[in-house]
């Protein structure tokens, strides 16, 4: 007998029911609420009623066996399955564009477990960022990792998207922040990896999973680094004259052994358009927040030492009020007024760069997309928010106000001008944002023969080729 895709379908959805009743949905309305992510063309396409996908089954399991059950039935069955967290991805990541089963991992809310000693949490994938941070700080704890999405992401999408918050300087990126973590893969069941993440038995398999975007397998809880809310966090603001000294204090200050944890250098234009708006001010210029935190002492050397460094670099010290108004306002940038809204085109050319390429990348991206669209009124507003002992990576915001009847063809071309001119510079074509359908055509510019090994591995982890299909150039 032939199995129609229909009659295949029901199958699927018969035997998800039999095992998780009524955690199992094909109602309209349900999966109307998975077609779009926070990618521009699946916004785009969504608003025009053209949805760029939709599951024909969303499931939302209530205990980490009930994935591994999900991930086995759509490895059985052949049909496709895409983890979605918060859905706050810029990427298209979680869109089910090969139709199938969603998983929507809202259910998994349970924070397991805190070691005050270790200092770290064991929670579930679904658990919301605001809200674990919320009961960690009511412990006198926090987790370091504060991306500017933290009201809608979760942890699993942090994980799985290999993302980066405000204070990453200073605490590092969430694969910095994580110690293990349990996940179902198609060979069945679920998996532990190695309890800490320094260790000499075998290669890492937790990293293996972070930044895999749902294509190995679904991550269903995670133990995760925590530190102890600071006794102190201190703000400063200065003004360099240029990216390039800006860029050089910085990198002066981090190599001997400072760790502001907010870095933040706005580059003129994003000055006028981006920090002025919200911190209230008329200003122009190469603006910079530092923050530094910790025990009062170690904090104040740290911005005594950062805003000598500054200063030899011919920066002028600003009312340090500024800093605290752009942290207490840091979050306005993404909410009206200020966030763009539909019929604009908008993306984040997110791009990350070693030291002797940064000054390059960035006047790559000057040229080849702020330069040549400024005359449909396109503004590229790029900051510097991510520092590292080698480098700095660029948060490239472009804007178009209107797109007209062929915005999505300029939308490819923006990024597709955008990322040619940072990969030709030598820069890495993203930081935290991930790669999701988005970037997934530039893989095999980025990772040349790498990306067969990515596809070998991918093979073996999922011979089927049930996770997130169409994913990541894999
Ligand atoms: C306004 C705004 C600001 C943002 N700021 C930041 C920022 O400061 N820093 C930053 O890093 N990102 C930022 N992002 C991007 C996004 O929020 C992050 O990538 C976030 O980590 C995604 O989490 P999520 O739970 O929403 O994941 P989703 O969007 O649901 O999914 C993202 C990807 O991860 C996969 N996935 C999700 N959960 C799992 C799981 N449990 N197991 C396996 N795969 C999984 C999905 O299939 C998809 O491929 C921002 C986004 C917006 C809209």
């Amino acid at each position: 007998m032939t199995t129609t895709p229909s009659a295949a379908r029901s199958n699927v959805e018969a035997t998800l029911i039999a095992a998780l009743g009524d955690a199992v949905s094909t109602a309209p309305e349900r999966l109307d609420a998975f077609v779009a992510d926070t990618y521009w063309p699946a916004l785009h396409a969504a608003a025009a009623g053209t949805p760029l996908a939709r599951p024909d089954i969303v499931v939302r399991p209530r205990t980490e066996d009930e994935v591994a059950e999900v991930v086995a039935i759509a490895n059985e069955h052949r049909t496709p399955v895409v983890p979605w967290g918060g859905g706050s991805g810029t990427q298209g990541g979680c869109l089910p564009i090969r139709g199938g089963i969603v998983i929507d991992l809202c259910g998994l809310d349970q924070i397991l477990a805190i070691d005050e000693r270790s200092m770290t949490v064991t929670a579930q994938a679904g658990v919301n960022g605001r809200r674990l941070e919320a009961e960690l700080n009511a412990r006198g704890l926090m987790f370091p990792h504060y991306p500017a999405s933290v009201e809608w992401a979760t942890v699993g999408g942090y994980i799985a998207a290999r993302g980066s918050g405000v204070l990453s300087t200073r605490y590092g990126k969430i694969e910095d922040l994580l110690l293990s973590l349990r996940v179902a893969t198609p060979a069945g069941g679920l998996m532990d990896t190695v309890a800490v993440p320094r260790h000499a038995v075998g290669p890492e398999l937790t990293q293996l999973f972070v930044g895999s975007e749902g294509t190995l397998g679904v991550i269903t809880s995670a133990t995760l680094q925590l530190v102890p809310v600071p006794a102190e966090r201190r703000f400063a603001a200065v003004s360099f004259p240029s990216i390039a000294a800006g860029t050089d204090a910085i990198r002066r200050t981090l190599q001997l052994g400072h760790r502001p944890s907010v870095v933040r250098m706005y580059d003129d234009v994003a000055t006028q358009l981006t920090f002025a708006p919200v911190v209230g001010e008329e200003l122009s210029g190469v603006y910079t927040v530092f923050a530094f935190e910790g025990e009062a002492e170690a904090a104040q050397l740290e911005e005594r030492r950062t805003l000598e460094l500054a200063t030899e670099a011919g920066a002028t010290v600003l009312d340090p009020a500024l800093g605290r108004r752009w942290w207490d306002r840091r979050y306005d940038f993404y909410h009206p007024p200020h966030n763009p809204e539909l019929p604009s085109i908008w993306g984040t050319l997110d791009v990350v760069a070693t030291y002797d390429r940064i000054q390059a990348v960035y006047d790559a991206l000057h040229s080849a997309v702020r330069e040549p669209y400024a005359d449909i009124g396109l503004e590229l507003r790029m900051h510097f928010s991510h520092w590292y002992l080698w480098g700095t990576m660029i948060y490239g915001r472009f804007v178009v106000p209107d797109g007209g009847p062929d915005a999505l063809a300029l939308h490819d071309r923006i990024w597709e001008d955008g990322m040619t001119a940072a990969l030709d510079a030598g820069g890495v074509m993203n930081d935290h944002h991930g790669v999701g359908i988005k970037l997934g055509p530039y893989m095999r510019r980025q990772h040349g023969a790498a990306l067969d090994t990515m596809r070998q591995i991918k093979a073996a982890l999922d011979p089927n080729g049930v996770m997130n299909p169409g994913k990541m150039g894999l």
